[in-house]
């Protein structure tokens, strides 16, 4: 017996952990301290009354005889799938046939999963920083991984240099943790590159639907060549608050062909195999997010965020503070003032103003210096730390 030994070289995720016992540690000394935290990135409202009468109505259904459903198709209901290629149509101008889309509990698990279908000596690259399931998930099978360093001088959206070489590679935007987002032009050299490498773009767009600018592609279809080369994994979690009731979405294009091999025939054997789908009540809700009431009532809640997004970063306008993201993401990835450390800007921040970030230094090297803050928190909360933000440090 021989336990997987890759596990051994997974970095401890200290920081969540870490950032908790600071701020434990502080509420204790300070008790009438009133912290607010925008580190978390989890969203905050609650869901839309379309996905809520949609599960109500679905569960009753599932209470009848004639309308109780057991094992549904692993890959999702066929309702679910055409809404979703309708979405994409609509937001993007792209066409999907309903085979390549793939409907599970999330982008998390998909983005771990996908791995199954690939063999573990490629080379992978990632972005630095970068979001931690990238990289432990491919530790995890004793993968080898390039690190492309996101900074100041590429705008955090790094492109392939000279000499680069990866067979996988993950690219997420709009990004987190910091907030960037690549447009279509820079997109478009990721997927030449890959088509020209026969390397494959795994694409995560869990964050598509806080783009607002139009270079910004919300999904990598939208590039001219990106059938050919990536897979997209996207969820209801950030676009419709679905981080606690678990839905998303993969696309698997039937172009993608490596070794002569369709990988939409591989990931639906993959699937079919080890999933046995999403609740139909949950994939009803889902849906209910796609109609026109639920893609109103969805918009509303990004609008609550986007308004918090817009009262931060004009508040690091006037400080003078650098920062990426906050238009086309709720990640506003702000520069420690005064070349302080990542953990040194938290210390401060958290002690003179009693709110709470994510060091940067936390999602990889090249984040040090940075702070990740969130629009994911109640106006009343974000308007209050920006105050008090302004009040220290101005
Ligand atoms: N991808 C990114 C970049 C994320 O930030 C998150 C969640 O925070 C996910 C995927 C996970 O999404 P889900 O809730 O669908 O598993």
């Amino acid at each position: 017996m021989h336990i997987n030994s890759n596990y051994q070289n997974i970095s401890e995720t200290y920081l969540f952990s870490e950032i908790a016992a600071r701020v434990k540690r502080y509420q204790e000394e300070n008790p009438d301290a009133k912290i607010i935290k925008m580190g978390i990135g989890d969203v905050t409202r609650p869901l839309c009354s379309a996905a809520v009468e949609a599960l109500k109505k679905a569960a009753d259904e599932m209470g009848t005889k004639e309308g109780f459903k057991g094992y549904g198709p692993e890959q999702g209901y066929d309702f679910l799938k055409s809404a979703l290629a309708s979405y994409y149509q609509k937001t993007s101008a792209v066409e999907l046939q309903l085979d390549e889309i793939f409907v599970s509990d999330g982008a998390k698990s998909d983005i771990g999963n996908i791995l199954d279908i690939f063999s573990n000596d490629n080379v992978i690259a990632v972005t630095d920083p970068v979001y931690p399931v990238y990289v432990d998930t491919n530790v995890m099978a004793g993968r080898k991984i390039t690190y492309i360093p996101a900074n100041k001088d590429n705008g955090f959206l790094p492109m392939p240099t000279e000499g680069f070489e990866a067979d996988i590679i993950y690219l997420c935007s709009p990004n987190n943790p910091t907030g960037a987002a690549y447009t279509k032009d820079q997109l478009k050299v990721w997927v030449d590159y890959a088509n020209s490498h026969d390397a494959v773009i795994l694409f995560d767009s869990a964050y598509e639907a806080f783009v607002t600018d139009p270079k910004v592609p919300r999904s990598i279809y939208a590039v001219e060549g990106a059938r050919t080369c990536a897979i997209e994994f996207c969820s209801f979690s950030k676009t419709a608050g679905f981080t606690g009731t678990r839905c998303g979405y993969t696309i698997v294009p039937n172009d993608l062909i490596r070794e002569g091999v369709k990988l939409q025939k591989m990931w639906l054997r993959r699937q079919t195999t080890k999933f046995n789908g999403v609740s139909y009540p949950v994939q009803c809700a889902a849906a209910a997010c796609l109609s026109k009431e639920g893609l109103e009532q969805i918009r509303a809640n990004l609008e609550y965020y986007k308004y918090n997004a817009d009262v931060m970063t004009s508040t690091f306008n006037e400080l003078g503070w650098p920062y990426y993201g906050g238009t086309n993401s709720p990640y506003i990835w702000v520069k420690c003032p005064d070349n302080m450390s990542s953990w040194e800007f938290f210390d401060a921040l958290l002690g003179k103003a009693n709110v709470v970030g994510t060091p940067g230094e936390g999602f990889g090297k090249s984040g040090e210096g940075y702070l990740r803050l969130t629009s994911f928190n109640t106006h009343g909360n974000t308007m209050e730390a920006m105050r008090r933000i302004k009040e220290v440090f101005k």
